[in-house]
């Protein structure tokens, strides 16, 4: 298994040999700040299982839960890449825009529900979580 990525100027890519954990839509207000407003799409692997090329950076913040937390991005086109909680350093989890393969699998859920806006279209046939949802793993 090969799954390939990157951002949207090829100055990083990224390659993962492992299938995908989960799939989740995040409406988090500070998700809502990478996603021009929508949800995020957020596709979680084994850290493991990635190389990363190229230089991002990385932008540190504190979640409600206390957990810090690692946004990095590609600081030539500002493409959103990876996102990783200290307190699991054995998840990455990947924008699903940064795949080569957008279509790779399709959501397990929708979380932060309760910080979306009430136009959001939300996919009632999947569950929905009011706020953070227990570890994949
Ligand atoms: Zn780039
Ligand atoms: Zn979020």
């Amino acid at each position: 298994m090969e799954i390939t990525g990157g951002c949207l100027c090829r100055q990083v890519r990224f390659r993962i040999t492992a299938k995908p954990m989960a799939m989740r839509l995040c409406w988090c207000r500070l998700c809502q700040y990478l996603a021009a407003g929508n949800a995020t799409v957020n596709v979680v692997f084994p850290s493991s299982s990635i190389t990363i090329e190229g230089q991002l950076t990385d932008y540190r913040s504190i979640a409600e839960s206390g957990n810090v937390m690692h946004r990095r991005f590609c600081p030539k086109c500002g493409t959103p890449l990876f996102s990783a909680a200290e307190s699991r350093p054995h998840l990455i989890i990947v924008r699903n825009g940064a795949l080569d393969d957008t279509a790779l699998i399709t959501p397990d859920a929708t979380i932060w529900t309760t910080q979306a806006p009430e136009w959001a279209w939300i996919d009632e046939a999947l569950p929905q979580h009011a706020g953070q949802p227990p570890p994949v793993a």
